[in-house]
């Protein structure tokens, strides 16, 4: 009997993990189960609506759920509709597939105004994740700050300062388009606890920066070190320097036309959210670096700004009550194994860090993992699960049904764009009652 493996997850790591599986050695049967409808995760809802191209590795993602070893079971939360216990009574293998889709609390005094958006947040309400819809912010400020200086930071920073013309051939809702469309926003506050060199941007994303529409980056040179200073690998001390010569060149830019200005601000730390029950600021100390840590040196300066949007980072959620890290969700494990029979992979596993291929050889690695910890499989899998589901009344989808989804949002798609998303649980099965 082939080794029944379900995917707790159907993001980039749940995906890569699925594939190395159905091309390793083990005779194996691997189920995705998703809680939402579409599947793709972090690719659908959190890569940004103007970066279509990133999306396209989907392709690979949809030949992996085209094999016939590999099932799909949209619309199937956990917990909800199935616990991890009977999951993984019905399968050989459980592999923890969830990500990181929480955003890290900023932490502060202030935080809990109005006007201050986690970045998860706002890039699920932007992007039309079901969770997000509702969070409607209002966008009525003429100056906005966004802490934090990775490329989530960017996404957010980007996606305010572009022009509707710039967003019209992305995926970007109606009303996200809308709104943004209707917002004042002239300056973009953009705040790193750290120097330019400590960043975490790739260049490509920061280079971006340098060529929007209407939107003119401004860089104070004071706050650009001459050189990146020793104690970074070769690779990191050169992307380091390419950022470094990306944010001297914004200082060449003529400003022409662009009415909005996006400042980089370095050597800031976020101390209290001003205001009344609306953000009306922020009190920022200044920071010099200590052996590579941002250390406040006591002397602070108030920022005026309608909005903050926190993008510190992402943490995982708690699953199934397993042991994890408090602070970051991280389930407990031991190079992906978390029990007899239970893996985790990706952001779950190893935190919100690096690019969409680094959960690649995550996958890789539970299959090696799952190949030498069984024989020949002894539990039921997909036939047991659906019989189990359809008892419970779940309304789940499979793979033909999430591609009759897909053709409706593309043959909604405004022209330019790449299609049209459908928000709502309901709206998408609608699809289906309808086909
Ligand atoms: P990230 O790269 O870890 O950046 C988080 C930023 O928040 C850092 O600048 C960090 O500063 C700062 N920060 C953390 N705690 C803070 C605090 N208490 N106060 C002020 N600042 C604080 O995280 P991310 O931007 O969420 O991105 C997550 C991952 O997704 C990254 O690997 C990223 O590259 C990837 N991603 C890639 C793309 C792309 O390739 N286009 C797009 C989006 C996301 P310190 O450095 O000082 O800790």
């Amino acid at each position: 009997m082939p080794v029944t493996i379900a995917i707790v997850g159907a993001g980039p790591s749940g995906f890569y993990a699925a594939e190395a599986l159905v091309k390793s050695a083990v005779d194996c049967r691997v189920d995705i189960v998703e809680r939402l409808p579409a599947p793709y995760g972090l690719i659908r809802y959190g890569v940004a609506p103007d970066h279509e191209k990133t999306k396209g590795v989907t392709r690979a993602f949809e030949r992996t759920a085209r094999n016939e070893a590999v099932g799909y079971y949209g619309n199937v939360e956990l917990g909800r509709d199935v616990s991890l216990d009977e999951l993984r009574g019905l399968y050989d293998a459980v592999v923890i597939a969830t990500g990181a889709p929480l955003d890290r609390p900023l932490g502060i005094p202030g935080a809990e105004k109005i006007g201050v958006h986690g970045a998860a947040a706002f890039v699920g309400w932007y992007n039309g994740h079901p969770d997000f819809r509702d969070l409607e912010p209002d966008l009525n400020a003429d100056s906005v700050a966004v802490i934090g200086n990775g490329n989530v930071a960017l996404d957010v920073a980007r996606i305010l300062a572009k022009t509707p013309e710039e967003l019209a051939t992305s995926d970007l809702p109606d009303y996200a388009a809308e709104a943004l469309r209707r917002a004042p926003i002239a300056e973009l506050h953009l705040l790193g606890r750290r120097g330019p060199v400590e960043a975490k941007w790739t260049n490509v994303e920061l280079r971006e920066m340098g060529r929007l529409a209407d939107c003119l980056p401004e860089v104070d040179p004071a706050q650009l070190p001459e050189t990146v200073s020793d104690g970074f690998s070769e690779r990191d001390r050169r992307l380091r320097e390419k950022n470094l010569a990306t944010l001297r060149g914004f200082l060449d830019l003529a400003a022409g036309a662009r009415r909005k200005r996006l400042h980089f601000t370095f050597y800031a730390k976020p101390l209290e959210v001003l205001g009344g029950p609306r953000v009306e600021g922020l009190r920022l100390e200044r920071t010099r670096l200590e052996a590579g840590r941002a250390v406040g040196t006591g002397e602070t300066f108030d920022l005026s700004c309608g909005l903050v949007f926190s993008s510190i980072g992402y943490r995982a959620e708690p699953i199934g009550g397993l042991p994890c890290d408090a602070a970051s969700g991280i389930l407990t494990n031991r190079d992906g194994r978390v029990a007899e029979g239970l893996y985790v992979v990706g952001w779950a596993k190893r935190g919100p860090i690096g690019v969409i291929a680094s959960n690649k050889p995550d996958g890789a690695k539970v299959a090696r993992q799952i190949a030498k910890d069984f024989g020949p499989g002894r539990k039921p899998g997909g036939p047991a699960l659906e019989a189990l589901l359809d008892e419970r009344g779940v309304r789940w989808i499979g793979f033909a049904d999430w591609k009759a989804i897909e053709a409706a949002e593309i043959a909604a798609a405004p022209p330019g764009a790449p299609r049209k998303k459908l928000i709502g649980i309901d709206d998408m099965l609608a699809v289906l009652a309808s086909a």
